[in-house]
């Protein structure tokens, strides 16, 4: 498993955690129990480059890792998610000025920002993804579809923009990819936009993020080391949506222009940070699930009904993790997709949220802080008087403004030390309604 950084290329990557065996296929939901238990199960061994911070699962294997049009991964059943992706599109339509340009969506999920941008921004556009299962072909907003994995090298059209969200994570060869495409671009001039997980965000929780179709865990330097080694110039870097996303706006043969974004490009001094996450990740790692499996045994004996709330690759991670043994009363998700069908190895069944009013949970876990306000006004209108319970190591400053409009697009590179993260927890007091218990230590939004 020894590997040469694939962001720098100028150390060997250092192992630091061994996850064991986790669910490989964390976007697919089954029809039937048997089938979902028996899912394949991949291992995570996650290490580090001490040169860039750069981190990668060295035990990926891209074999068993095969997508198709049976995987749901799209974040947009949230409407967080889709007015968030509504205010990106504006800004890179506008920054870009891409009307009439051609732009390439590669990792394109079912079209949605591809279709958007086409129509807001008046250009045209082509989406790939092995994930996308509607009609492939031109449609009526400017965009291609293709159902498959994007081209490489002289396959790949011409091109002015390359955006590419929540898939540059997932490649093997992710260095080539970025090499690949600046090679096509050639003398002309042309843009890209990538977003990714931010890894500082993964790293300093407890690992509910670090999933086995995630193969590169980027931070704000090691996302630079790649672009730029790859031969582009970065334009522009920051973190989005409460902190969770890392974007990385970049250029070939734009030299003559000012670069775009206003803030410096992270250098080295951004790397400590990291560094110091992937030292304290494993331990963090082990304390939260434990901690977890213990409150869930908790609010069980006392009668509670837990429930976990969303079922997306998150939650499949916290259930392979602290709910294996299917003691929480349900788990519920938005996207109606996934109603009931079965999620991967815990073989835990996916219901409707509106099932929750007849089952009167006193406690909601939840997985995802960016989505609180919204499930908090979900269970209002469904009637359910339940106090919500996440991780504290998910919760986040939300310093991060998801307009591009009224605030700088750019939210600079936020700390990730613990005692954020608890000044985070504190200031987002009051912003949900907690009636039933009182919080303990270690858990809840209180
Ligand atoms: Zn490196």
């Amino acid at each position: 498993m020894s590997r040469v950084c694939d962001s720098c290329a100028q150390a060997t990557l250092v192992p630091f955690a061994d996850l064991g065996d986790i669910p490989v296929l964390c976007g697919v939901h089954w029809a039937d129990a048997e089938a979902a238990a028996a899912s394949p199960v991949g291992r995570m061994v996650l290490a580090y480059c001490p040169s860039c911070a750069y981190v990668r699962n060295v035990a990926f294997d891209p074999a068993v890792m095969v997508y198709d049009t049976t995987m749901d991964t799209n974040l947009h059943h949230s409407p967080a998610f889709q007015a968030f992706s509504a205010e990106l599109v504006k800004h890179l339509a506008d920054r870009y000025r891409l009307g009439g340009k051609r732009v390439l969506d590669v990792g394109c999920g079912q079209g949605e920002f591809l279709r958007e941008l086409c129509h807001t921004a008046g250009c045209t556009g082509i989406g790939y993804d092995a994930m996308y299962a509607g009609p492939v072909g031109p449609d009526a907003s400017g965009a291609v579809f293709q159902s498959g994995y994007a081209p490489r090298g002289a396959g790949l059209p011409e091109f002015d923009m390359v955006t590419s969200r929540h898939w540059f994570e997932h490649l093997d060869d992710p260095y080539d990819f970025l090499a690949d495409l600046r090679q096509r671009a050639g003398t002309r001039q042309v843009y890209g936009y990538l977003e990714v997980p931010d890894a500082c965000y993964d790293l300093s929780t407890a690992g509910w993020e670090v999933i086995y179709p995630h193969v590169s865990y980027f931070d704000a330097y090691s996302l630079v080391r790649i672009v730029e080694r790859a031969g582009w110039r970065v334009e522009d870097t920051g973190t989005l949506f409460g902190g969770m996303f890392r974007f990385i706006e970049m250029s070939a043969n734009g030299d003559a222009e000012p670069r775009r974004g206003g803030q410096p490009v992270p250098g080295p001094a951004d790397r400590e940070r990291q560094l110091s996450a992937v030292a304290g990740f494993m331990q963090r790692h082990e304390a939260e699930r434990k901690a977890w499996r213990d409150r869930i045994g908790e609010l069980v004996e006392r009668g509670a009904r837990p429930v976990l709330w969303g079922a997306g690759s998150r939650g499949v991670q916290f259930l392979t993790f602290a709910d294996a043994d299917r003691r929480l009363a349900a788990v519920v998700d938005v996207n109606p997709r996934k109603w009931g069908r079965y999620l991967p190895v815990t073989a835990h069944r996916v219901e409707s949220p509106e099932t929750l009013s007849m089952l009167k949970p006193d406690a909601v876990i939840i997985t995802n802080p960016s989505y609180r306000n919204e499930i908090g006004e979900h269970l209002r209108r469904l009637g359910v008087d339940a106090r919500a319970s996440m991780p504290r190591s998910l919760a986040r400053p939300r310093k991060t403004s998801s307009s591009h409009q009224s605030r700088p697009f750019w939210d600079g590179n936020e700390a990730c030390n613990s005692s954020t993260l608890r000044r985070a927890t504190s200031s987002d007091s009051g912003r949900y309604t907690l009636r039933r218990a009182r919080s303990p230590s270690h858990f809840g939004i209180s």
